[in-house]
């Protein structure tokens, strides 16, 4: 087990620069991931630390050892990625007890490891299986099975279950949480899910365009996001964004102060309550109503025409048309500056 340091990593591809300084100091055991949409290079920064890319500049440290230059197998990291990549002509047992077998450790400690890893994943039964043969669940706790037996230091997550249907998707995060739990070795996660991240994370760093917007416990994000990007990333449905002229005339007194023309104003939907007295921070007209049952999304377009969302625990009693206000607990407000984006 080991705790990780980055100091000012950075990544180039020839003379385009795609990660420009990342500092970041993960603790021995931690669940971190790595959030942040399609391209703001959260699988580089993962494979760096993997060895799989090379670190332009700055260092990675693994435990006390800088590892820039060492190879990939010599870190005591094991990566799950998105495709699996097991040998399709070897059986689960070989996929598994490969890298021991490459590593020339004693057949009776590999099938002692494969056997216990398999126990763990509840694997056991398909062993002398070829991938072929599995379910798309099933190889892919082959494939964290194949990481687990090499017991390492640290455990590296690519999007792992981007490639598995939805209720799959729910059961496999619930599985690598208990993995966590009941091996406590660190583990790195990439993901683009902030569902996915709110849930595994004891610590969440949101990326954009090669740089750290954020990095914090999952209800520090959601309660105090740092920025507007990180308040809209996290959450769902997305938090909502207005000016000080898209608020009732009434707002700035219930809320006890004035938002100036600087500033937007952060509301996220669930925290949005329909009102009838004088307390409505927002007035909008009903587009329309999603009835999910257990509370529905209501979809508004405020007078000033900003489209917006609340979700509420019962549909609220109106039709298409009708103007419905709403208000908010002052110390729910996000309040950020337009230009900077940064949380006031
Ligand atoms: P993410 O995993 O967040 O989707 P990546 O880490 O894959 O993002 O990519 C980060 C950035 O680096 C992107 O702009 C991508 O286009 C660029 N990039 C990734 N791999 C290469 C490569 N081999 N050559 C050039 N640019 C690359």
């Amino acid at each position: 087990m080991a705790g990780l340091t980055l100091r000012d990593v950075r990544k180039s591809y020839g003379s385009t620069q795609v990660m420009h300084g990342v500092d970041l100091d993960i603790e021995d055991g931690e669940f971190v991931v790595f959030v942040g949409p399609s391209g703001c290079g959260k699988s580089t920064l993962l494979r760096m630390i993997a060895g799989l890319e090379e670190i332009s500049d700055g260092t990675v440290a693994i435990g006390d050892r800088v590892v820039n230059a060492v190879a990939a197998a010599k870190r005591g990291v094991a990566m799950v990625f998105q495709t699996y990549a097991l040998y399709p002509h070897m059986t689960v047992y070989k996929n598994m007890a490969f890298g021991l077998k490459q590593a020339k450790t004693d057949p009776a400690e590999i099938d002692r490891r494969v056997k216990a890893a398999a126990e763990i994943l509840q694997i056991n039964d398909y062993l002398e299986r070829s991938p072929r043969n599995l379910s798309g669940g099933q190889r892919q706790r082959v494939a964290i099975g194949r990481a687990i037996v090499r017991d390492p230091e640290v455990f590296l997550f690519d999007e792992p279950l981007s490639n598995l249907d939805a209720a799959l998707r729910v059961q496999t995060r619930l599985e690598i949480a208990r993995l966590h739990q009941r091996l406590k070795t660190t583990m790195i996660y990439v993901t683009h899910d902030q569902v996915e991240a709110m849930t595994l994370a004891d610590k969440i760093v949101v990326l954009r365009d090669g740089r750290i917007e954020q990095v914090g416990s999952p209800i520090e994000l959601y309660e105090r996001p740092a920025n507007a990007f990180v308040a809209q990333f996290i959450g769902s449905p997305k938090m909502n964004f207005f000016s000080d002229s898209d608020l009732t005339e009434g707002a700035a007194a219930y809320l006890g102060r004035t938002i100036n023309a600087e500033e937007e104003v952060g509301l996220r939907p669930e925290h949005l309550v329909p009102v009838t007295d004088g307390t409505a921070v927002i007035e909008g007209r009903l587009e329309l109503v999603e009835n999910l049952g257990e509370y529905a999304l209501v979809h508004l377009v405020s007078q000033s025409g900003v489209e917006f969302i609340a979700k509420t625990e019962k549909p609220p009693a109106a039709t298409k048309g009708d103007t419905v206000a709403f208000t908010i607990k002052p110390e729910l407000v996000h309040v950020f500056d337009r230009a900077s984006g940064l949380r006031k």
